[in-house]
């Protein structure tokens, strides 16, 4: 049984995840750097214990220390959050060999599913429709022509270690591809440490749907239906809703039992997101990658189902059977999330870390806030610049929008400049109103 878990991350969902372990009755260990000294995770967790300097390579990712942490400290187990370790197979690997249960899949899943060009070949070979492109890495430009001309312009080139929207490049012509693919791999090997790239058909004005699944280690797989996650600057999201506006019951169906076949195919056992494009025109839908960790935009799909999605990854790590059924899982109402970043949406989304001077949080009906900030915290330059996620949820989609606004309307924070602005725009949108808005939703109205 797990008794104590070491957390290895930081911000809201350091916090999210100790609110999980206490209700559990289990007791919590936040690592943190330096810079993360006066935290909210610190302040709340039952102990905490410093790992090292500001820049994450030398704590956050440092996971030797992390890991004599957990032993020095009798933690049972580690709960990785989202970025930094969570899909790293050789950092659950580590957990193992040292008797330490990693809240997550198993690591041969996490090595598959991360690389994205090989986790869509074994998803083809499971029978899961894949976005049409290369099957599997392309070496050279060469072996582009052929598929080009089955599947013709326009293309992305994608690297398959991805991750956050980077080293993508969209290609419309012919005379464009070799600079594209010079750019991509580049790119890839300078955020990735891989130059590996594939390419694939590149659907024009898609949304961005994609399926909770809940996966254990009996052989049990469930899915908590969809969030569209269409709202993204630079293919990262900003606003995030379930269900999806524009998804039928149909559609809906398919989608959840896709993603069930596709988690079932590799065994996986844990909480996961099969991440599709949409196509809303034939209804046709394409897997394009796995997420073998929990989300940011988590918490839309646990209102709508009341699953605490944590919870559940702790007792299936603990090798607990799941005590739900698909047909127990009942959806209510609609959810949005907005991402309350310390960005200044005025200039180009920069960065705008430093001291909250003053914060009203909003509260009140169908309202929740997952932040990892208080009054006079200092947000530190050095890693990402979310500062808390609000929450809204309502009977129907117009009363989630209606408390959304007025939630946004109370939310206050002075010091800084933050995406509340952004957000409220969009929630005036006409297109967005209509649900039917896809990925070119940012640009199209806001830069
Ligand atoms: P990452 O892992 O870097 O987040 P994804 O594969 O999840 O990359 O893609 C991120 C976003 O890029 C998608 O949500 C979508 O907006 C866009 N995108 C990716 N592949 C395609 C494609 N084949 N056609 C159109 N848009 C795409």
């Amino acid at each position: 049984m797990i008794s104590k878990i070491l957390i290895a991350n930081r911000g809201e969902i350091a916090v999210r995840i100790i609110r999980a372990a206490k209700e559990l009755g289990i007791e919590t260990v936040l690592v943190h750097s330096t810079a993360d000294k006066e935290s909210l995770g610190v302040r709340l967790a039952d102990q905490s214990v410093c790992i090292g300097p500001p820049p994450s390579t030398d704590s956050y990712l440092f996971y030797q220390n992390i890991i004599s942490a957990a032993e020095g400290l009798k933690a049972d187990a580690i709960h990785p959050g989202y970025g930094f370790l969570a899909e790293n197979p050789l950092f659950a690997e580590a957990c193992r060999a040292m008797k330490i249960k990693f809240i997550g899949p198993r690591s041969m899943v996490i090595r598959n599913m991360g690389d994205k060009a090989k986790a869509k070949a074994l998803m083809k070979e499971s029978g899961v429709p894949v976005v049409p492109g290369s099957d599997g890495i392309i070496e050279s430009i060469a072996e582009t022509h052929d598929i080009i001309k089955k599947i013709g312009f326009p293309i992305i080139i994608k690297p398959s270690a991805g991750g956050g929207g980077k080293g993508m490049r969209i290609v419309y012509r012919q005379d464009e591809l070799e600079k594209a693919y010079n750019f991509a791999s580049n790119e890839a090997q300078q955020a990735f440490g891989d130059s590996r790239v594939y390419i694939e058909k590149y659907i024009g004005n898609p949304k961005h749907i994609e399926v909770q699944i809940l996966g254990d280690r009996h052989g049990n797989v469930v899915h908590l239906f969809e969030r569209d996650c269409s709202i993204q600057r630079r293919h990262q999201k900003l606003l995030e809703e379930a269900p999806s506006p524009t998804v039928d019951k149909e559609t809906r169906e398919k989608m959840g039992e896709i993603a069930i076949r596709a988690a079932k195919s590799v065994g996986y056992d844990s909480a996961g997101t099969i991440e599709f494009l949409y196509d809303r025109e034939t209804k046709k839908f394409y897997f394009m990658e796995m997420n073998t960790r929990i989300q940011v935009e988590h918490p839309v799909s646990e209102e709508i189902t009341g699953i605490d999605l944590i919870k559940y990854q702790i007792r299936i790590a603990n090798e607990e059977e799941l005590d739900i059924k698909q047909e127990d899982i009942i959806r209510r109402g609609c959810a949005i999330e907005c991402r309350i970043n310390a960005e200044d949406p005025e200039n180009n989304f920069n960065p705008s870390p430093g001291e909250i001077t003053q914060l009203i949080v909003p509260g009140g009906p169908g309202i929740r806030v997952d932040s990892g900030v208080y009054p006079g915290y200092k947000i530190p330059p050095f890693y990402d610049s979310m500062a808390a996620k609000l929450i809204a949820w309502g009977n129907n989609r117009r009363e989630a929008v209606e408390r959304m606004k007025r939630a946004l309307d109370e939310f206050h924070i002075e010091g800084i400049k933050t995406t509340i602005s952004f957000h409220k725009k969009v929630l005036k949108n006409k297109e967005f109103l209509s649900g039917q808005y896809t990925t070119d939703f940012v640009s199209k109205f806001f830069n």
